[in-house]
């Protein structure tokens, strides 16, 4: 799925101005990472592009050839995943990735199936029965990925995920996450103010200054033009 957004800003309640990437595309199967300061508008731009926002007028968000910029939340079939897991706390690993598919009133054998599937992908076998009380953090982030992908979204929005971590557990999640990006040929945007991070994993990073994207280009392309 290819994602295109055109002349987006949010003005909030209270008169500030998020500026956010005027012509941002993500295509098909593409990992891309936006780096940007605290408080340039990636989390804002990413909750546009899930349906938690609305743009200020004339903004507009495509997937592919559907104009989805007045779509609720619930039928743009996005996939977040956040710093903080929002996950429920006194419920089974498996109980929390179900909820979403239970939600779309998925029948029960399709269910289970796609729970088996992403417990598998996000090296979760083992924990499924534990209550997420019980886990690492590093584990509480794999569930929450796995509670992401499960529903099959259009577009995975992944808002500085692995901040909360420690420094080696970081690491290693940050690579696991490249290869099954990859490996499920998953559209992904993956927001960061760590430019290592972001070099790491995107196939093309987007640095965001001033409300805008004020450099494009592959990790490659990026260290040599710095
Ligand atoms: P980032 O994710 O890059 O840190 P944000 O999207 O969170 O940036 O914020 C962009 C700008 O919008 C900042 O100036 C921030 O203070 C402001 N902002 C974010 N959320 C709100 C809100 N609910 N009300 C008012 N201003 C907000
Ligand atoms: P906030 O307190 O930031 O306003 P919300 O009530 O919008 O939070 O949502 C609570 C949490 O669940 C947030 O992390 C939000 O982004 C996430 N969320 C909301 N709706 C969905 C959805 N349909 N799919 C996945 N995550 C969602």
């Amino acid at each position: 799925m290819t994602l295109r957004l055109t002349n987006t800003a949010k003005t909030y309640p209270d008169g500030t101005r998020a500026l956010l990437p005027t012509g941002l595309t993500v295509d098909t199967g593409e990992v891309v990472s936006l780096l940007g300061p605290s408080g340039c508008g990636k989390t804002t731009l990413l909750r546009i592009i899930a349906g938690l926002e609305t743009p200020d007028a004339g903004g507009e968000i495509w997937f592919d050839e559907d104009n989805v910029t007045a779509l609720p939340v619930e039928r743009r079939n996005v996939g977040m995943v956040f710093q903080s897991y929002a996950l429920f706390p006194n419920m089974s690993v498996r109980a929390n990735i179900g909820y979403g598919l239970k939600m779309q009133r998925l029948p029960k054998p399709e269910i289970d199936a796609r729970v088996h599937e992403v417990l598998d992908m996000c090296q979760l076998g083992d924990f499924s029965h534990r209550d997420i009380a019980a886990l690492s953090g590093g584990q509480r982030q794999r569930v929450a990925l796995a509670r992401a992908i499960a529903p099959r979204p259009r577009v995975l929005l992944l808002d500085e995920p692995l901040s909360a971590l420690d420094a080696a557990l970081r690491e290693t999640l940050r690579d696991e996450l490249a290869i099954l990006l990859r490996k499920f040929e998953i559209t992904a945007i993956f927001v960061t103010h760590d430019q290592d991070e972001a070099m790491a994993i995107a196939d093309r990073v987007a640095v965001m200054s001033q409300g805008r994207v004020a450099q494009s280009g592959t990790p490659e392309e990026l260290y040599r033009n710095p």
